[in-house]
């Protein structure tokens, strides 16, 4: 026993590795128990955008919970979630093109909308008569923790234990620079074969190790699969809400895939949301008087209105908040970083894709298990920052707010971090 009867994420408690406790937070600052305060240098798993605790948001939340709290959404619905659906589909018309995904679908987790984008995939094919069940994917790809999720993912030492669970699914080379071929060589082949979908993080496959990877691949790929009928799934759970300099990474690539899932960011962080964005071939294929057709999917909570009201928050910040701008400068501060970052010997692959910053210290037995990874987390645990490196991947995610001063401590810390890599 430990003390607390809490069994965490991702964490391996046979370690015994410190478990800060917070206790309120503020911007990009995280403050403990014991009066320290840390730098949230990763948005608290890539959730927080506009900062911790935004007045707004707060507010919006705080209203909502006095009003109603939670409502079936089986046949009844609630004005935060319209107002959320209005907007999502205006934003997304904006940036993807008027009318490219008509369509919003409620759940609770980045798992939970690719989950929900599978099935709509698969129940579109389906009702539509057509035998095609094959889903592709892209290697080293990461789209949740839940069955079907993992089993679209990489597959790895976090999911080897439940492997007899997971589906099969076409594996597409991931394209390295200069090897793109491949990629469109070995998807061509599988959408042949009357895949179903291919589901790919666009830009950046991050859990996977921060890979990254141009917007004129994802147009390519996006341009094969429509060929040969085969449905786009965009998984913008991590990419969304800024990211990659934009609002969507697909806004780069001019493509509006038939399929968008989008979480994290949603609420800005501040509660837990999710939404699939569908096609109206998606939704006609659904639509009709017979109830064998239903998409059957749903949890307790979706479109909990507390939720959507953070949501509707989110939506009005984007819409008169300088948030494009905060953007643009911290890109700009990122790039400015990883040019220093780049000089440091043991530093490879200093790399900037929009807000996040991502590089490898050059280690024997590089990967997930890297015995760097725990050395590191403790370095800049004692710095006072979150960072929590993937392997010897160290990658920085903040919030749009951080200031220059809090983000040049985070460059100075991954760059003295080097000294691990020899120890
Ligand atoms: N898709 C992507 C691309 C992600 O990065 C993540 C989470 N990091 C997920 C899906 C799963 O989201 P969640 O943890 O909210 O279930």
């Amino acid at each position: 026993m430990t003390g607390s009867p809490i069994w965490h994420p991702f964490t391996q408690h046979g370690l015994n590795e410190p478990i800060p406790l917070v206790t309120h937070a503020e911007g990009a600052s995280l403050y403990t128990a014991d009066g320290t305060r840390v730098v949230d240098a990763i948005s608290s798993w890539w959730v927080t955008t506009h900062g911790h605790a935004h007045p707004r948001i707060a507010a919006a939340i705080a209203e909502q919970a006095g009003k109603l709290d939670q409502l079936i959404f089986a046949g009844w619905t609630h004005q935060p979630a319209q107002t959320v659906a209005e907007g999502l589909v205006e934003m997304v018309g904006k940036a993807l093109g008027e009318g490219a995904l008509p369509y919003v679908f409620f759940s609770d987790s980045g798992s939970t909308c690719v989950e929900v984008a599978l099935k709509m995939a698969l129940g579109h094919w389906s009702h539509r008569g057509e035998g095609r069940h094959r889903i592709l994917v892209m290697q080293h790809s990461y789209h949740g923790d839940t069955i079907g999720a993992m089993s679209v993912g990489e597959r790895g030492v976090y999911n080897a234990a439940y492997a007899p669970l997971l589906f099969d699914v076409g594996v597409i080379p991931y394209p390295h620079p200069g090897a793109e071929q491949a990629t469109y060589d070995a998807l061509e082949r599988e959408c042949r074969a009357h895949a179903a979908a291919f589901i790919v993080e666009p830009l950046i496959l991050g859990a996977g190790g921060m890979l990254f990877y141009p917007p004129h691949v994802l147009a390519e790929m996006a341009r094969i699969c429509a060929a040969h009928g085969v449905l786009l799934i965009a998984d913008e759970v991590m990419t969304g809400w800024g990211r990659t300099g934009t609002f969507l990474a697909c806004e780069q690539a001019g493509v509006a895939p038939d399929i968008l899932c989008l979480a994290k960011g949603l609420t800005g962080g501040s509660m837990p949301l999710a939404v699939t964005l569908a096609s109206e071939a998606i939704y006609q294929s659904h639509y009709s008087t017979d109830r064998a057709k239903t998409f059957y999917h749903s949890s307790s909570y979706t479109a909990n209105p507390i939720a959507c009201a953070a949501a509707c928050a989110n939506l009005a910040i984007w819409r008169e908040e300088p948030v494009r701008e905060r953007i643009a400068l911290l890109a700009e501060r990122q790039a400015a970083g990883a040019a220093m970052l780049a000089q440091v010997k043991g530093i490879a692959n200093a790399r900037t894709c929009g807000t996040i910053l991502a590089l490898d210290y050059v280690v024997e037995g590089a990967g997930y298990l890297s015995s760097l990874q725990p050395r590191l987390l403790a370095f800049f645990r004692e710095a006072g920052l979150l960072i929590r490196p993937l392997g010897n991947t160290a990658y920085l995610m903040p919030p749009y707010c951080i200031s220059e001063e809090d983000l040049g401590r985070c460059h100075q810390a991954l760059a003295e971090a080097v000294k691990l890599v020899k120890g």
